[in-house]
């Protein structure tokens, strides 16, 4: 940072700094005349951005970087043009300014003490109303901002949580969410029943249509499962072409009922209603369980399991507990 000399040196309008904007500009003029001018060159940052001072721009241009940001892929920078000031909130409540500041290219600054920003303050309604305004954009800026981060992270959050190919909940999810609805079923003394769902001879599917109708036919079995089931239960992708529903409130009669309704509209399914030739239709096996009195999330998907590998004992496209 180099001193070039005063504000009255520089011969600098007044009238093309924003914060006087409205304001007396002899006496903007006068009271500015003795502000230090300062010149950073490209790519050189404010070294005492900490300190509480107001930093007009009268030539070239900075990059103010929120939070110690870098990179603008997030909005996260703003760059500040002649006539446009870094600095007013610091000298509004006397904080440290945290935010990185750096010359994009070689820049001229005219330096105002927090003193004088606040006599200017003091002596100017256009200046305070300047400020304010100023102030007022910077926040809804930065809500803008905060709104954007929230969305994009939700939009991440929901997507490691879904499985890309069905949509269906993924194996992140249930490690998440099974402990909890387990420790809820136990607490309130309700019922929690589990169906493990696995299509049945589906490597000879995809031998026959080849792997790409097998993911659609995957993601029709999917939906199949999604579709049939109430809004508070849950559907999610265990493993490969294995599915499984996890149904609160729901004790194990119910949940066999349930079991039998998805077993026969799997079996129904029309795979792909816009194809001319007739697709084979698929069937899955269903293992049914409920959570034990002193059963856990392992138990529980453990016995599923097992009720599992009895429908396919069984002979498959059925249900078993
Ligand atoms: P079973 O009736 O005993 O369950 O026989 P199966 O052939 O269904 O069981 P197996 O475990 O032998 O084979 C599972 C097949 O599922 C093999 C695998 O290629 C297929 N599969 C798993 N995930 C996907 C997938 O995402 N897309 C497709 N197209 N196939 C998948
Ligand atoms: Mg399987
Ligand atoms: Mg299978």
């Amino acid at each position: 940072m180099k001193h070039i000399g005063s504000f009255r040196e520089s011969g600098y309008p007044v009238e093309k700094l924003e914060l006087f904007r409205g304001a007396d500009m002899q006496a903007a003029a006068n009271a500015l005349a003795d502000c230090e001018v300062l010149e950073l060159s490209a790519g050189e940052p404010i070294e005492d951005a900490v300190r509480a001072r107001l930093y007009i721009v009268l030539s070239g241009m900075l990059e103010v970087e929120h939070d110690g940001h870098t990179g603008s892929a997030d909005g996260n920078v703003t760059r500040i043009l002649p006539g446009e000031s870094v600095g007013e909130q610091s000298v509004l409540d006397d904080a440290a300014n945290l935010d990185a500041v750096h010359a994009v290219e070689d820049t001229r600054l005219l330096v105002i003490e927090s003193k004088l920003a606040w006599e200017l303050i003091d002596h100017s309604n256009a200046v305070a109303r300047n400020l304010l305004r100023l102030m007022s954009f910077r926040i809804r800026a930065a809500n803008a901002m905060l709104r954007r981060r929230q969305k994009l992270g939700e939009f991440y959050r929901q997507l490691s949580l879904n499985d890309t190919l069905t949509g269906l909940y993924n194996r992140t999810w249930l490690a998440d969410m099974l402990p909890k609805l387990v420790a809820r079923a136990r607490n309130q003394g309700s019922p929690l029943a589990l169906l493990m769902v696995d299509l049945d001879n589906f490597k000879k599917f995809n031998d026959t249509h080849g792997h790409l109708v097998g993911d659609a036919a995957l993601c029709a079995a999917a939906n199949v499962i999604r579709d049939g089931l109430r809004p508070s239960d849950f559907a999610v992708r265990y493993g490969g072409e294995e599915l499984m529903a996890v149904l609160p409130e729901t004790n194990g009669e119910l949940a066999h009922m349930v079991a039998d309704r998805l077993c026969q509209k799997m079996r129904e399914a029309v795979l792909f209603p816009d194809m001319r030739v007739p697709m084979p239709h698929l069937t899955a096996c269903f293992g049914v369980a409920v959570l034990d009195p002193n059963g856990n999330e392992t138990s529980l998907i453990e016995a599923a399991d097992a009720a599992l590998y009895r429908a396919k004992e069984a002979g498959r496209n059925c249900v078993s507990v």
